[in-house]
């Protein structure tokens, strides 16, 4: 779950990292008054789920609070379009006023989760601040990695050795010490799967500052903590997949026209790679899990038939747990109350799998049954061809 930057400001600096001085504006007035409050000159930030905003013309440096609102009306309600976003680009709704700092030197520094040895990593570069991802390619060697052990935590000698690394000496490093120890706090408190600050900045007064901040949760913790759901922009998400968050249903969306109900992660894998070795191009991945109900499967139903792109639809469930009738009848209720005419091939197998089938057949729904994976795959193609 991701949550915007003023956000994820907000926890850095309840865990003592230093941010600049900033409101979060909903309105262009807001925003006109809020650079009132910062002394006329501050940095304008629209508040979007993707970094890449400096080059997009989504932060922007203003001198006077009427440039600032002036500046808030173009950007509200626009979609900005960054290297992150993807074409469509994503809706300002939201606008951060920030005091404009002095910035004398930039850094990168994160704290993730490497999935390869299922640790935390700190990952800092001296170099890269804006242009991180081309320094990653370039020359990896200017990023310093470090594994964290996860029973001794990040020690203080480590921290330092990293903020050595950075060219930091003095004072100052002792600043970064403490702010990365802090920041590992962050990251084990609030079960972070990344918490990232670029750039890290020293200012021209010599003090460091987290001048972006970008926080990702852990979707599987997030019952761990009561305020997260509150803190979602749902105005950022793809209508489809906040449905189907609803209904606690597995969905992501692709880019082919053969709209997919499974059941099982797996199953769905499978039948993705099956659907491709016949030629179809899968429009989505949608696990309805294992227990589905009519419901859960009649909201899938409609999910998939909800996006534009869908031409055709391929179910395959196996019915274990489930009952094959039951699945049935969720689709013949979800496809006759939004008016399906697109074909829909059934691949189900499991209990009462004969009278699920004869359902679809007198539904007088445009369907066909299939017994084997792979003769669903190639009918569906087939109707679709
Ligand atoms: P993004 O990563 O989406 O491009 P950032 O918040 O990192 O957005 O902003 C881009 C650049 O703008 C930063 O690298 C920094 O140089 C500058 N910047 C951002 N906020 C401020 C600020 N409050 N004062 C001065 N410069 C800023
Ligand atoms: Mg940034």
């Amino acid at each position: 779950m991701n949550i915007h930057e003023y956000q994820a400001k907000e926890i850095l600096s309840s865990y003592s990292i230093p941010v600049p001085r900033g409101r979060v504006a909903l309105t262009s007035d807001q925003v006109e008054r809020a650079a009132k409050e910062m002394g006329g000159r501050c940095v304008i930030k629209a508040q979007i789920y993707a970094g890449g905003r400096g080059k997009a013309g989504g932060v922007k440096l203003v001198h006077h609070p009427e440039q600032a609102q002036d500046y808030g009306k173009e950007l509200f309600g626009k979609r900005l379009v960054t290297p992150q976003t993807g074409p469509e680009g994503l809706k300002v709704r939201r606008i951060l006023v920030e005091e404009a700092v002095e910035i004398a030197r930039e850094f990168y520094l994160s704290i993730t989760l490497d999935r390869a040895t299922s640790r935390y990593c700190l990952i800092a570069s001296a170099e890269g601040g804006v242009d991180i991802e081309e320094v990653a390619q370039k020359s990896p060697e200017k990023i310093h990695v470090l594994t964290i052990d996860p029973y001794t935590g990040l020690r203080p000698y480590q921290a330092r050795r990293i903020a050595l690394a950075l060219g930091l000496t003095g004072s100052l490093c002792e600043d970064c010490v403490e702010l990365m120890l802090n920041l590992y706090k962050v990251v084990l408190d609030k079960d972070c799967s990344l918490v990232e600050i670029n750039p890290l900045v020293v200012t021209r007064a010599g003090w460091l500052m987290a001048m972006d901040a970008k926080i990702n949760f852990d979707d599987n913790a997030i019952f761990r903590h009561r305020e997260y759901p509150d803190m979602m922009d749902y105005s950022q998400l793809d209508t489809l997949e906040i449905n189907a968050g609803k209904y606690d249903l597995s969905y992501i969306k692709l880019s082919g026209n053969v709209g997919c109900m499974v059941n099982g992660a797996g199953l769905a894998m499978a039948t993705l790679d099956v659907l491709k070795e016949y030629g179809g191009e899968p429009a989505n991945f949608l696990d309805v899990g294992g227990g589905a109900t009519r419901e859960k499967v009649a909201e899938a139903f409609k999910i998939i038939l909800e996006d534009g792109d869908v031409k055709g639809v391929f179910v395959n469930i196996f019915g274990g747990i489930m009952r094959c009738d039951v699945i049935a009848q969720g689709i013949i209720e979800a496809a006759s109350e939004v008016h399906c005419t697109l074909p829909i091939v059934v691949r189900m197998d499991g209990s009462k799998v004969q009278e699920g089938k004869q359902l679809l057949v007198d539904s007088g729904l445009n369907v066909q049954t299939a017994d084997s994976l792979g003769e669903g795959a190639e009918r569906i193609v087939q109707m679709l061809g």
